[in-house]
This record gives structure tokens, C-alpha cells and sequence, in this order.
């Protein structure tokens, strides 16, 4: 039984805030979430642009996204009418093609490296071999290194890197492999590859962001009794004797509990005057950021790519999606630009028409696009390296806790990652010997 004196006040309504609002109000536990923001959904959002639904930048989940897709259905969406779901592939166009054929994981994965177009026979064994020795070791390493030294260790050799694992790196955890966590990228390699053949399905959403489940979640938060509340900053946290007070844009609330999922940056702000939290606060002070790009390009309705979603080597584009294939959006491109690079040293226009040349090199696009649109999220993620010492949901306060994709867990900056934290930090406050406090 709850204690009918818990009151939750959720700071954010991103994914991770709203997983963890959704969760706490299926409890019937009243919760209020506030959103600096005129709409939810934080760094996976909705964009209108010339009458289009856009994405703050184009997003992919796993089929191993176990939670994000379960609170997606709990809050009324259908994962096959929502999603169009790909079996594992990845194609860089002309150079490189893989593709799982339908056995099970992880002889689907094994096959589908000994199959690959663009790898030597002596490439596709080494990969092969690569896998099985991570599987023999559990997806496990003795202590965190780099992943360019994780691959240079197995003998994955440069062309097959450039192919397959750095691709897969950049996408999986946005950070280049000479940074990037080989502890990390082995957890999402570990749940994505090597459990049941669905894990590796790669889902394109058919909604924008904020539709796909924050806002979906607010409708739920709020049948269930709860408050969502829009354009309700919050600027300060005081804990006080009889509860946590949160001084909003819109005036002072008080709660038993706060779940704070706001981004790094806002959350360390908002943490830094209490004291006990100073641990936390320097955690979270330590973590650098990296960038992604996404360049959004109007073409006539018949431009079509060969498939929804492929990528391309040794481009500025590093994956594209045809927006026609994915949401009847014809005619419309995204081009994904991840982590840092030489990208950023160029202006938006430059950028676009790099994309622009691209396709017509590749793909022999002659027409122009109408419009395009560059939106840079210039800290999308937190920069994924080995030994990174995340700050935990439960923090030195005992009715204060913290929520979003950079805490304390086993996936990098991810949705998945964000709702994970924000499904702990309610289950962390609702344990049964739990502490309680009178609003
Ligand atoms: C361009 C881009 C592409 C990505 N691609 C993928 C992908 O393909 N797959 C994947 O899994 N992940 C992807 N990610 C990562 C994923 O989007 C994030 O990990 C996730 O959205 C983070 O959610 P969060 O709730 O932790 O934080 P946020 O989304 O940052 O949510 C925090 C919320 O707090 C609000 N807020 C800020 N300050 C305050 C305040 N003072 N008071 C109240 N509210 C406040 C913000 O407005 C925001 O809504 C991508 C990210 C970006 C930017």
C-alpha cells in the first residue's frame, strides 16, 4: 500500500520524466510534472517545419527497447501501427551490406557476417570470431577500455572497422571509438544481438516524438489524477522540513518526493545549492557532451531512396532516411550527422549543400530540394567513455531522486536508458520499507 501522504513532484517532461510519471500514477500515486517547454518530450521532440511534422532529430529504437515499448503500448500506442520495423541491416551504400536472415539470435548475426557484401572472406571470419569471443566472455571486460582498443585487441583490422563496428559505434552510442565506452557498446551489443532475433529489429517511428509517448503519457498521467503541467520551469529545489518545494515560473509547490529529470546541465544547476548533493553535482559536472546533426531535405514527392534507412561511407551523411519509405512523407530525406567531427566547422548552408552533393553523387539526385532544415542538438548525448562514473537515482537526499539518460545504468544516451532511470527512480520511491514524509 501506498503511503496516501506521497506526493511527487517530476522535474522535466521528457522520456524519462514521463516514464517515471506514468509509472508512479498507475500507482495512484498523484504526481505533477512540470515542463519548461511548450511541449513535452525534451531531446526526442516534435518539430513543426513549412507545415511538416518533424523530429528534433531522427530517432531509432531496438527491438530490445524492452521498457520505452511496453510504457509506449501501456499508455495506448501500437508498436506495429506506430513503427515500421526492420529486421537487422545495415548498408552502406555501394561499399558495404549486411543482412540477418530470419534464424534465430545469434546464428542470425553469424550468418549474416559470413554473408556480408564488402568484407573480405578473411574480414568476415575475423568478425564472426570477434562476436563469439564476446559472447564466450558474457559481454563482459575486466575493466573499461576504449573501443577503438577493444577492436584493435580482437584484430579487427581498419576497412572492417570503417564499415561495420564504427558505424555501429557512432550509432549506437554517439561518440567516436577512439572515446567510446567498449564496456557500454557491448551491454547494447549483449541485449540487441544475442537473446531473441526481435532484439535486432530496428524500429522507425511513423510519429514525431512528443506523439509517440510523452504526450500520449500526459493524457494517461492525467486520467490517472495526475498534473502535466507546460511552459512550468522549475527554478529551484528546496527541501524543508515537511516536504521538497519546487519554485516554479508559475509560483511554489510543495511535494513529499522529487524525481528531477531534467537534462545534465539544468539538473546540476538545480542541484548545486544543496549540499549533501555535491557528489552527485560533480558527477554530473564531469560528463562532456557530444553533438548530432540532422539536415531535413524537401525533394519533389517521386525522389525515393533504395531503402527507408541506409548509410553511407565515408561521407558527411553518415545515415540517411527516406521519410516517404518510414511516414508517407514523400520526397522528404533526413541526413543523421553523429558525434563530433569536421561537420561543425561549417555553416548550416555548407552543411546542407555537402548533403545535397552527396545524394546527387550517390544516388543521382538531380532535382534540388524545395527547402532543407540543419538542427543541430549540440549536447544530444553525454560523451560515452570507459569508466564513466554515472550519478545514481538514488541520491545523499532521501526524497530527492535523479532521473534521465545519463545516470547511473547499462545503455548509453538513449530512450531506453532514459526510461529505465525514470522506471527505477519510481521504483526506488515506492519501495515498501521506504522512507516518507507529510506534504
Ligand atoms: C538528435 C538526437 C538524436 C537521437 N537519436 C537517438 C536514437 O536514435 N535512439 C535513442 O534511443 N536515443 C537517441 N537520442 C537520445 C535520446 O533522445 C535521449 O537520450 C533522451 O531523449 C533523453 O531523455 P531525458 O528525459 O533523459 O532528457 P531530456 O529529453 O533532455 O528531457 C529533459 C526535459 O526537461 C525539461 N527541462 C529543462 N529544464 C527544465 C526546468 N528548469 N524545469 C522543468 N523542465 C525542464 C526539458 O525541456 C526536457 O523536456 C538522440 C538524441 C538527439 C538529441
Amino acid at each position: 500500500m501506498n503511503n496516501p501522504d506521497t506526493r511527487v513532484g517530476v522535474i522535466g517532461g521528457g522520456y524519462a520524466g514521463m516514464a517515471a510519471a506514468v509509472e508512479l500514477a498507475a500507482q495512484g500515486i498523484p504526481v505533477t510534472v512540470f515542463e519548461s517547454a511548450k511541449q513535452l518530450g525534451g531531446r526526442a521532440r516534435g518539430v513543426e517545419y513549412n507545415g511538416l511534422k518533424l523530429d528534433n532529430g531522427q530517432h531509432l529504437l531496438l527491438g530490445c527497447y524492452r521498457d520505452t515499448l511496453r510504457l509506449i503500448e501501456q499508455v495506448g500506442g501500437d508498436i506495429e501501427r506506430d513503427f515500421l520495423r526492420l529486421p537487422l541491416q545495415l548498408d552502406l551504400h555501394g561499399h558495404f551490406s549486411l543482412q540477418a536472415p530470419r534464424l534465430p539470435a545469434p546464428l542470425h548475426l553469424l550468418i549474416a557476417l559470413l554473408r556480408a557484401d564488402g568484407l573480405t572472406w578473411g574480414e568476415r571470419i575475423k568478425a564472426a570470431r570477434f562476436m563469439l569471443a564476446l559472447r564466450g566472455m558474457n559481454f563482459r571486460l575486466p575493466q573499461d577500455i576504449t573501443v577503438a582498443e577493444l577492436l584493435a585487441r580482437h584484430g579487427q583490422d581498419a576497412d572492417l572497422t570503417l564499415k561495420l563496428w564504427e558505424p555501429l559505434c557512432i550509432a549506437a552510442l554517439n561518440t567516436p571509438i577512439r572515446k567510446a565506452s567498449a564496456q557500454v557498446l557491448l551491454n547494447v551489443l549483449r541485449d540487441a544481438l544475442n537473446r531473441t532475433r526481435a532484439d535486432s529489429d530496428m524500429l522507425l517511428p511513423r510519429l514525431d516524438f512528443t506523439e509517440l509517448f510523452p504526450q500520449r503519457a500526459a493524457a494517461y498521467v492525467e486520467r490517472h489524477g495526475g498534473k502535466v503541467l507546460l511552459s512550468c520551469g522549475v527554478e529551484a529545489i528546496v527541501p524543508g522540513n515537511d516536504g521538497i518545494d519546487l519554485i516554479t515560473t508559475q509560483g511554489a509547490h510543495t511535494f513529499s518526493h522529487v524525481v528531477c529529470a531534467a537534462p545534465p546541465v539544468v539538473a546540476a544547476k538545480l542541484l548545486h545549492p544543496i549540499a549533501e548533493l555535491a557528489d552527485a553535482v560533480r558527477q554530473i559536472e564531469t560528463l562532456e557532451h557530444q553533438p548530432i546533426y540532422t539536415v531535413y531535405l524537401q525533394y519533389p514527392a517521386h525522389v525515393r531512396l533504395p531503402h527507408p534507412m541506409l548509410g553511407l561511407h565515408r561521407r558527411i551523411s553518415q545515415w540517411l532516411f527516406d521519410k516517404g519509405r518510414i511516414a508517407e512523407q514523400h520526397g522528404l530525406i533526413a541526413s543523421v550527422i553523429s558525434a563530433e567531427g569536421i561537420h561543425q566547422d561549417l555553416s548550416q548552408d555548407e552543411l546542407a549543400n555537402k548533403v545535397i552533393s552527396e545524394l546527387r553523387e550517390e544516388f543521382g539526385i538531380a532535382d534540388g530540394p524545395t527547402w532543407f532544415k540543419v538542427i543541430a542538438e549540440k549536447r544530444a548525448t553525454f560523451c560515452c567513455a570507459p569508466g564513466l562514473q554515472r550519478p545514481a537515482q538514488q541520491t545523499a537526499h532521501p526524497r530527492l531522486y535523479l532521473a534521465g539518460d545519463y545516470t547511473a545504468g547499462d545503455y548509453p544516451a538513449t530512450l531506453e536508458g532514459a526510461v529505465q532511470s525514470g522506471l527505477r527512480c519510481a521504483a526506488l520511491l515506492t519501495l515498501p520499507a521506504g522512507p516518507r514524509m507529510k506534504s
